[in-house]
């Protein structure tokens, strides 16, 4: 049975909205419903939470009047009885049995909007909560209401924003790699970040920075905003630096827990070595990257993270930008990168080749970078 990418995604409940048969291969324990609220949030917005025993797996249904919260893999449970707080858009809460999953029906007010990917989050158990779906919602007007009839929110997808999270590396008290006239990577890289992200959003996009200016992450906060953000591609912009100074050219690394070749190793060793100026950082990397390379839809996320790199390397071919001696898409134990989020990190250039710290300084170059990127983005394929 071939399961699609997409799919796997779903079904860990990384917030992507599709719609269709999940494969009863890839089901994990039953899940089950333990609550259900609804609240109302600032700027009139209607809050809906439901809380399962196990990470949900969900689908959006937008009708005329209904908001349809489809789990999969849980029975109804008509003992939960839903508490509805006054004021909200939320009249009336009911389940359907459908298959394997429930069909959570939330009877509207009034017709809502589509709501948008940052407004869907999926919360660890901490407390005395356990899982937690969250969905924010105000009124609006949604395809559904114009046209007569429920249509899935996959259908709706061309008019889905992809969301790009852009890591400019290093920054702060972390120079990054220095070029031998000086020149730091923390500062190169932010300014190809800044001029990706104009980019990026003037081509549709929504696009987030894990940093906007001179300001030291951890390498696992990176990677947190990309989650948080539930980012359909992660980019962590690079200079690379090499003993031989003749050495040249970009290379681009996608996450794996063993290194393809001894350069991958040893650059992986010197951006990991970012959070050792943050032990604590240091640290909870290895703890994250254990827990996070283990399961299927870590595959599909590995498979779409190759993929991208794949393509944004011939996208530099094509514009003419050097390459690294060597395969141009490598694999490392990266700690920025996760297994949860498709994205790959760029080494745009190495720092201490002379000519080339002069080209990734110049604005023509940085501006040549960002349009080979964006090209890559526009190429890929978010859907498969
Ligand atoms: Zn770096």
């Amino acid at each position: 049975m071939k399961i699609s990418r997409r799919h796997l995604l779903q079904i860990t409940g990384l917030g992507l909205v599709v719609a269709g048969m999940i494969p009863r291969t890839a089901f994990a324990a039953r899940n089950s419903i333990k609550s259900m609220r609804t609240g109302v949030q600032p700027g009139n917005k209607t809050r809906f939470v439901v809380e399962t025993s196990n990470r949900p797996s969900y689908t959006l249904v937008y009708g005329e009047n209904t908001l349809t919260v489809k789990l999969s893999n849980t029975p109804a449970d008509n003992s939960v009885s839903p508490k509805l707080a006054s004021g909200t858009l939320v009249r009336n809460i009911s389940q359907t049995q459908i298959g394997d999953s429930v069909n959570i029906i939330l009877d509207l007010k009034r017709p809502i909007a589509e709501i948008p990917k940052n407004q869907i989050m999926i919360l660890e158990p901490n407390g005395d909560n356990d899982y937690r779906l969250v969905l924010d919602f105000t009124a609006g007007t949604t395809k559904a209401n114009s046209e007569s009839g429920a249509i899935t929110a996959a259908a709706n997808k061309e008019e889905k924003k992809h969301t790009i999270v852009i890591d400019a590396g290093h920054g702060g008290k972390d120079p990054g790699c220095i070029g031998r006239g000086g020149t730091k990577e923390k500062t190169v890289v932010l300014s190809v970040a800044q001029k990706l992200r104009a980019a990026l959003k003037n081509a549709g996009f929504a696009v987030y920075m894990t940093r906007s200016d001179d300001t030291y992450l951890k390498l696992n906060e990176r990677a947190e905003i990309a989650e948080k953000r539930h980012a359909d591609l992660f980019l962590s912009i690079h200079a690379n630096a090499n003993p031989s100074r003749s050495m040249k050219g970009f290379s681009i690394y996608t996450l794996s827990e063993k290194a393809s070749d001894e350069e991958a190793q040893k650059l992986a060793d010197a951006e990991n070595a970012a959070d050792k100026i943050d032990v604590t950082g240091f640290e909870q990397f290895s703890k994250d990257i254990r827990i996070a390379l283990s399961s299927l839809q870590q595959h599909a996320v590995a498979e779409m993270s190759e993929e991208y790199a794949n393509g944004c390397a011939r996208a530099f071919n094509r514009a003419g930008i050097e390459q690294q001696p060597g395969p141009a898409v490598r694999h490392a134990p990266l700690a920025v990168l996760r297994s949860t989020v498709p994205g790959a990190l760029i080494e745009c250039g190495h720092l201490s080749n002379k000519a080339e710290e002069k080209l990734l300084k110049s604005s023509s170059h940085q501006d040549k970078l960002v349009a080979a990127i964006v090209k890559s983005i526009k190429n890929y394929d978010f859907e498969v």
